[in-house]
């Protein structure tokens, strides 16, 4: 059967992810969060101190860029792919809040996009892939043969986010966790840089209201279609 590339994009915390490794497990393909590579990229510039609060040196960073190694390692036992920065696994810390605090303005850097874009490219050379992402149906794969564009009330959202992050013993405040999420959406819609937008022919999915089987079904059809 021919193998084809699906493009997830859309807000944060819309259950791209889950929709994404539903996918990938149905179909036997290969599935990127390339979130989690932005992620690795705030955490690496975080223990580096080239941001926090007040400062962010952007240039140091950016020269920096060729000491940043990622990678994706499949764990068996959890059955998806745990993140690497440079060797270390840092599938924990890339999820915390204050990793979301700055990820969306290490990810307005072109710099940073273009390093990160080359690799996810080489990722889908072969097809057979579910990636998910802001601009993976625009930038990254603007060839994918099925799109699809995510979203839902940023309460919804936040609700969603917080739980996880709750459930992970993470001590969090919901009021803290809606503003980032609208705070991230504020940035990574806005910037100059592959903005956060529906491709032209990306299918939307608002799933404030379904439930993830029905989701699941509803894409799975699409997919099939393509296929
Ligand atoms: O998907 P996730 O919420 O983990 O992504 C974290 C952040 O990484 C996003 O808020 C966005 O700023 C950035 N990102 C991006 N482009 C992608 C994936 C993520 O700019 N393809």
């Amino acid at each position: 059967m021919k193998k084809i590339i699906i493009a997830i994009d859309g807000f944060s915390s819309t259950g791209k992810s889950t929709i994404a490794k539903q996918l990938a497990k149905h179909l036997g393909y290969v599935y990127v969060d390339t979130g989690a590579m932005y992620r690795a990229v705030a955490l690496f510039a975080m223990e580096n101190g080239y941001i926090n609060k007040e400062y962010f040196d952007t240039q140091t960073l950016i020269n920096a860029l060729p000491d940043i190694r990622l990678q994706f390692q499949y764990n068996n036992t959890l059955g998806f792919a745990e993140m690497y920065l440079n060797d270390t696994n840092v599938e924990n810390e890339i999820r915390t809040l204050n990793v979301s605090q700055y990820v969306s303005r290490i990810a307005e850097i072109s710099e940073v996009r273009a390093k990160l874009v080359e690799q996810q490219q080489k990722m889908g050379q072969e097809r057979g892939i579910v990636m998910d992402g802001r601009d993976i149906g625009t930038v990254v794969f603007p060839d994918a043969e099925v799109k699809i564009f995510m979203n839902s009330s940023a309460e919804t959202r936040a609700q969603r986010r917080f739980e996880e992050l709750t459930e992970k013993g993470q001590v969090v405040s919901f009021e803290d966790v809606l503003k980032n999420v609208q705070e991230r959406d504020h940035i990574d819609s806005n910037r100059e840089d592959s903005p956060l937008i529906v491709a032209k022919d990306a299918i939307e999915i608002d799933n404030s209201e379904i439930d993830k089987e029905e989701q699941f079904a509803q894409v799975l059809e699409l997919v099939q279609k393509s296929l």
